[in-house]
């Protein structure tokens, strides 16, 4: 098989899709498929559970926290959040960090239903150790962050899969004055990537298509304090009380993704967990950026101490040679390398499920590209 660079939906481990083959038609002597089964069977509630519990184990999720597996997507969620935890505030008000697109929709979304603020943003220009960076391409200090303590959350994106920028630390509430405001996290593309500090939030969400599964399944992960106080017009379906009490089964979730999702936490766990699939993660990140850093044909926008490890943006020196470049790695089995359109040039999606060897192929590729174009 080619490697796939895809931001998402985005490479499976390759043993993930040979066992979902190999049981596709009849999963364990049951007769059936698994997205044949009824989602209150005992078959789908034992696949079901034990995905919850392997997640649980590979995140360390604290038991007042409630897992729950969605639908609609991490964009759903940006309504579905204001819907369930603006209600808390005296007054409907939230606070976003703005740090690329994502963050910036997420913003968009909420004040549709309350009053949405910039505690702080990174799209302006900045100077950084004499460097000037655009925007989009670095993070603003935790310190400089505005939270208004009376909010009823703050949003975070924590990685931007199109800018290619990565929250490492993410920071006590108490620290920025506001220990009352929960922090929301929308970790879609950087999930399980590396062990998450799940205590720090009040809730962490990402949709699946990236290191967790198929598209369609959008795993949230809440406070249970932060539950039960959905605006009156939240649709049922969306109300987290209503998810979380009836274990994800209010109405049919997304029986095969959960399913295909329990296989990766699976392999997760025999990966070594989060802390050794994220030492694969550094040096697949650190290899790559370092040829890009010596290359004086290929440069990466994002200042180096917010590169994400997942996404990696990069530029070649003339646009022009975009087509031409596209066209050599497909030939050489290295699949969907195009930038984002609203920021083009290239992009290599690295997650958990890209072996290093993958990113070998890609620097040889870059290498020999450079050499017959440089
Ligand atoms: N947030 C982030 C960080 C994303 O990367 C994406 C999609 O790529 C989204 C939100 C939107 O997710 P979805 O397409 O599942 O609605």
């Amino acid at each position: 098989r080619p490697w796939n660079f895809s931001a998402g939906p985005s490479a499976m481990p390759e043993s993930v899709l040979r066992q979902a083959a190999a049981e596709m038609l009849d999963w364990r002597g049951s007769g059936m498929s698994v997205m044949e089964m009824s989602h209150r069977g005992k078959q789908f509630v034992e696949i079901c559970s034990q995905a919850e519990a392997d997640l649980r184990e590979l995140l360390e999720v604290p038991e007042h926290y409630a897992v729950l597996f969605m639908q609609g997507g991490a964009t759903a969620e940006n309504a579905i959040i204001p819907l369930n935890l603006l209600g808390r505030a005296a007054q409907p008000k939230a606070d976003f960090v703005i740090s690329g697109i994502w963050a910036k929709k997420s913003l968009e979304e909420c004040r549709r239903y309350g009053d949405a603020q910039v505690a702080a943003t990174n799209a302006v220009e900045t100077v950084i150790d004499g460097r000037t960076q655009g925007p989009s391409t670095w993070l603003p200090e935790t310190s400089s962050w505005r939270v208004r303590p009376d909010a009823a959350y703050l949003h975070v994106c924590s990685n931007e899969t199109i800018g290619g920028v990565e929250t490492m630390a993410w920071p006590d509430m108490a620290d920025l004055g506001a220990p009352d405001v929960p922090l929301v996290v929308d970790a879609s593309s950087h999930f399980l990537s590396r062990p998450m500090p799940v205590a720090k939030t009040g809730m962490i969400f990402a949709g699946a298509q990236k290191n967790a599964g198929p598209a369609g399944l959008t795993v949230v992960i809440v406070r249970r304090d932060l539950i039960g106080h959905a605006l009156a017009i939240c649709p049922s379906a969306f109300d987290y009380a209503n998810v979380a009490r009836e274990k994800s089964m209010y109405n049919t979730p997304p029986t095969f993704a959960i399913y295909i999702a329990g296989l990766v936490f699976k392999w997760l766990k025999e990966q070594g967990g989060l802390a050794a699939i994220e030492q694969q993660n550094i040096a697949k990140a650190t290899m790559l950026y370092n040829y890009f850093d010596q290359s004086r044909f290929y440069s990466v926008p994002v200042h180096p101490s917010v590169r994400s490890r997942m996404n990696v943006p990069f530029f070649l020196p003339d646009t022009a040679l975009e087509s031409a470049f596209l066209a050599g790695a497909e030939a050489r089995g290295l699949m969907q390398l195009k930038g984002h359109k609203s920021v083009g040039g290239m992009r290599a999606s690295i997650y958990n499920a890209m072996p290093l060897e993958g990113v070998v192929a890609l620097i040889d590729y870059l290498k020999d590209f450079e050499r017959s174009h440089g």
